[in-house]
């Protein structure tokens, strides 16, 4: 069930170092029905296991020790897929569009990789092209949607027109980036990739460690994605940085004879220092265990958002699983669900639930615009206190 990486998955360098261990850390996306035989509410053989971070200063690229199978990881009755068209990754998909869009390049036959429907290509104005993705869709005749993994197609059957790709939130789930890449390089007439993906730069930038989860295997930096790049023949045009998304990275990269303008790929990112990193990870775990304490204090506490990555702030805050006397949320169909690692039960606010004698504990943080919008909403309702579990938001 679980493959260990030891040397770095982009330059294969053995000088790796730990930034932190994280002992039973829980799987996310795992729910179980709420009633029912016990047999049902312990349907999951896997709800948490050691991961550790570790990195490369060769390369500057993070990524996760432990690979739990992806067979797990993302059977149909382990991962939750109601929230694929959640606000938060509509955000992202338009930003990456505006991205590709700005890059002036030549628009021709498009392939989305782990892409959900044909929304981006949409976006991006092409005329044909096809979605890779075992739970892709499409409801436009320009674009059909190809059900399988990548790895299952044969690159050269793209032979021929002109060909680019974009794949949005995929690269980092994706166990050996040279697969990626192999199958890139493979297209005889491939020309403009563009790529976007959690970063580490920003995760550190903002000390939001809570990111980690042991679905994204890497956490790239704009050194370690051009690192790998380079192994192909591909050059960095440009990239941008979003916030929005708590901390996205975008490429855009392409054969050095198809682009027109000068590359920018000498112009290398800073390291990040492996120490900075450490203690970083260090100084965010003492604040948590700090104001994991400090939550005993809090009259009447509940939880507010029952997210997918909800275990992991009960995995910093463990305080949460005595304290905690239910977890609100919006989505009345989780009221029928709990989470398999964590104990407390889901409640439905219709809106009208009254929050004046409670404490609130903002549980869905890993969307910037859904924990903003939650802070807000709940401002309003005036609980006694409302608790921001991790500091950015
Ligand atoms: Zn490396």
């Amino acid at each position: 069930m679980i493959q260990k990486t030891s040397c770095c998955p982009i330059c294969s360098s053995n000088d790796v170092e730990v930034v932190c261990e994280l002992k039973n850390y829980p799987l996310t996306e795992l729910f179980v029905p709420s009633c029912g035989n016990a047999r049902d509410r312990t349907q999951h053989p896997l709800i948490e296991s050691d991961q550790t971070l570790k990195y490369c200063s060769d390369c500057s690229h993070a990524f996760l020790e432990n690979v739990i199978s992806p067979d797990y990881l993302y059977s149909k009755d382990n991962y939750n897929t109601v929230t694929t068209n959640s606000s938060g990754s509509l955000i992202s998909i338009k930003n990456f569009a505006r991205f590709i869009n700005q890059q002036n390049h030549e628009v021709s036959y498009t392939i989305d990789i782990g892409g959900n429907d044909s929304n981006l290509l949409r976006l991006i104005n092409c005329e044909v092209g096809c979605v890779i993705d075992p739970n892709a869709s499409s409801n436009d005749k320009r674009y059909s949607a190809i059900n399988n993994f990548f790895e299952a197609i044969n690159p050269e059957k793209f032979n021929g027109a002109p060909v680019n790709i974009v794949s949005s939130h995929t690269l980092e789930h994706i166990q050996s980036p040279h697969t990626f890449f192999n199958f890139l390089s493979s297209i005889k007439t491939i020309e403009h990739v563009f790529l976007q993906f959690p970063c580490l730069e920003l995760m550190h930038e903002s000390s939001r460690y809570d990111l980690i989860h042991h679905q994204h295997l890497h956490y790239y930096t704009l050194n370690s994605i051009q690192t790998l790049a380079k192994q192909y023949g591909f050059i960095i045009n440009a990239y941008e940085y979003d916030h929005d998304h708590y901390g996205t990275l975008r490429v855009h990269i392409a054969k050095e004879k198809v682009l027109l303008k000068q590359s920018i790929h000498e112009k290398l990112s800073s390291k990040l220092d492996i120490n900075d990193l450490i203690n970083d990870y260090k100084l965010f775990n003492k604040s948590c265990s700090n104001n994991s304490s400090m939550l005993t204090k809090l009259p009447s506490l509940y939880c507010y958002g029952a997210s997918l990555m909800l275990p992991i702030i009960y995995y910093y805050y463990p305080s949460l699983s005595s304290l905690s006397k239910g977890i609100y949320d919006m989505d009345e169909s989780k009221s029928s669900v709990r989470y398999a690692n964590v104990q407390t039960p889901i409640l439905h606010d219709d809106g009208k639930v009254d929050f004046n004698n409670m404490s609130i504990c903002i549980t869905a943080v890993a969307t910037k615009s859904a924990h903003r919008k939650i802070l807000t909403n709940l401002a309003k309702r005036q609980p006694i206190y409302i608790f921001n579990p991790f500091g950015a938001l």
